[in-house]
């Protein structure tokens, strides 16, 4: 398989349960609920996208006909640093691309293995860490993992029809629109009255971190 990466950098992990961890993102290009492309934003089934997952001409990004051209390139974007080497998958929708092979690749250079996904599509086996955040209008199918992230408030988004489902952690992460700051409100108000549910925020966008 040829993995399509738009970008490949080090950072801290903003968002969640790892929230400060310093951690090699593996950015994917493409996803399934939107095609990047701002002119079919409002058509899209995910509308508030913030990222640029299109091509494969971002940092360190381009085209790898292995997993283990892949794994050994995102971790030299590692070397250097101490501590159990953590890579968080994203995109775009990484379960497009994350693969068993890829999986494998990574494990063994030594990375611990996350991901962030939209839940469309069913997990490989092996991943360390699953993160969901669910787009309302998209069916839902992995319905499992260590957190669900979801983008409050959504239309028909109640956080309640998640609450039952297989996850460690429940966070409520306020959508970064116009009117983030009413969002943000609800979001506490929320979390205050159903303690399961903790506030989540974009602390790289907050210190202005990519
Ligand atoms: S599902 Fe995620 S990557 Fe895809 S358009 Fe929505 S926010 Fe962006």
């Amino acid at each position: 398989m040829t993995y399509s990466v738009k970008e490949c950098f080090y950072t801290l992990q903003g968002e969640g349960a790892h929230t400060g961890r310093g951690a090699v993102f593996l950015r994917f290009a493409g996803c399934n609920l939107w095609n990047g492309l701002e002119k079919d934003r409002q058509n899209a089934i995910c509308k508030f996208c913030d990222t640029d997952f299109i091509g494969t001409d971002g940092e360190n990004g381009g085209k790898f006909e292995s997993a283990e051209n892949l794994a050994n390139h995102a971790f030299k974007i590692w070397q250097g640093q101490s501590g159990k080497p953590y890579i968080v998958c994203t995109g775009g929708e990484p379960l497009l691309q994350l693969d068993s092979d890829l999986i494998d690749a990574l494990h063994n250079v030594g990375f611990e293995i996350a991901i962030e996904s939209n839940g469309t599509i069913k997990a490989p086996e092996g991943i360390d860490h699953i993160c969901i955040s669910p787009k309302i209008g998209a069916e839902l199918v992995q319905k499992s993992g260590q957190e669900i992230k979801l983008v409050y408030p959504q239309i028909n988004g109640d956080p309640e029809q998640f609450a039952a489902l297989n996850f460690e952690n429940f966070f409520l992460q306020p959508l970064d629109d116009a009117n983030y700051q009413q969002n943000l409100l609800k979001c506490i108000d929320y979390c205050k009255n159903f303690p399961k549910w903790r506030l989540s925020l974009q602390t790289h966008k907050i210190i202005g971190i990519a």
